[in-house]
């Protein structure tokens, strides 16, 4: 577990689903650049519930460089950061970087997280300099990243970045905070002490397709915004007490005009629409409600995370 302390200097964390044909070149890209780096390293790949042969090229590689490499076979899909939450819990390395596999986080560019690591920092987030995705994915980017700058006191350029590079201590306070959905980046900054963050390159998905489609993503980000903060809550609650100040001086205004003025049955339209409205209020409330609460509930029935079938290491 990662409370042995650490025997290697570098950790690389890659979560894999579904990444068949991009595997061989992140194979063949990521292991020259970290062994050039003349340092100890090891690749732990959690394989996050693959359906097509995934699993295989991971055993492979795993007998190809089994002095470096392991592997975390999980029974099932258990979403990309549990996949590395699974990782976080078995590193061994001094210092913790996390990848995706489908090369649009270049593997060069690991060396450049380094940099801040040696000078000091406990946490240095790569922020994508030409974000290659689609426009509608950089366009939900901005937005969620507004939204998250006005709730929660996470400050970050690129929270969808997983390029980040973390210290040892950082990672251990993640694994033991216990979180269930979580962002792990944002989690992993609010445990930090000194955070740097540096511009890295940004590719085009290597072969296929991304794995969110756009529930996947919307769930993602309420993890994200619930996760951190109650100020969503708390702004609907601000909300509905200024328009149940509202409707209650609309009804002294409807008495007023049906005792002295008499029955008026026009304007009925108008108060429908206002009862849409706030009927509307209502139903976003209970469902932001049901988001803190869904949350809770997975949180308190401590059901475990993620099952792990096989684990491939060298002891
Ligand atoms: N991933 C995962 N489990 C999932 C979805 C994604 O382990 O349920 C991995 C995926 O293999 C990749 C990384 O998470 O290494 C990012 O996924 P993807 O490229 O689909 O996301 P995007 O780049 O579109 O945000
Ligand atoms: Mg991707």
């Amino acid at each position: 577990m990662s409370d042995s302390g650490p025997t290697v200097f570098l950790s690389v964390v890659i979560p894999v689903y579904n990444e068949e044909p991009n595997l061989p070149t992140l194979f063949a890209r990521l292991y020259p650049v970290l062994d050039g780096l003349g340092r100890t390293y090891e690749v732990i790949f959690t394989n996050d519930g693959s359906a097509d042969r995934s699993l295989e090229l991971l055993r492979g590689q795993f007998a190809a460089r089994p002095d470096v490499t392991r592997v975390i076979d999980f029974n099932a899909n258990y979403g990309q950061h549990m996949a590395v939450m699974a990782a976080f819990e078995r590193v061994r390395g001094e210092v913790v970087v996390t990848l995706d596999a489908d090369l649009q986080d270049p593997p060069e560019e690991i060396v450049k997280l380094l940099g801040p690591i040696d000078a000091g920092h406990d946490y240095v987030g790569g922020f994508r300099l030409n974000r290659q995705d689609s426009r509608f994915r950089t366009w939900a980017s901005k937005l969620i990243n507004f939204v998250r700058h006005h709730t929660t006191s996470i400050e970050m350029t690129d929270q969808g970045c997983m390029l980040r590079a973390y210290r040892r201590a950082v990672v251990d306070a993640v694994v033991h905070s216990g979180a269930v959905n979580t962002f792990i980046p944002a989690l992993a900054y609010s445990f930090a002490g000194n955070p740097a963050e540096i511009g890295v390159r940004h590719e085009e998905r290597h072969a296929g397709a991304s794995n969110y489609s756009f529930y996947r993503l919307v769930r993602l980000n309420f993890d994200l915004i619930t996760g951190f903060s109650l100020v969503p809550l708390e702004y609907f609650t601000l909300f509905s007490l200024a328009c149940a100040a509202g409707s209650f001086l609309l009804v002294l205004i409807l008495a007023y005009r049906r005792l002295f003025l008499g029955a008026e049955a026009e304007g009925i339209f108008t108060l429908f629409g206002i009862l849409f409205f706030l009927v509307s209020v209502a139903m976003v409330g209970i469902g932001l409600i049901g988001e803190y609460v869904g949350r809770t509930y997975q949180t308190v029935r401590t059901r475990q995370r993620y099952h792990v079938r096989e684990l491939l290491e060298k002891k």
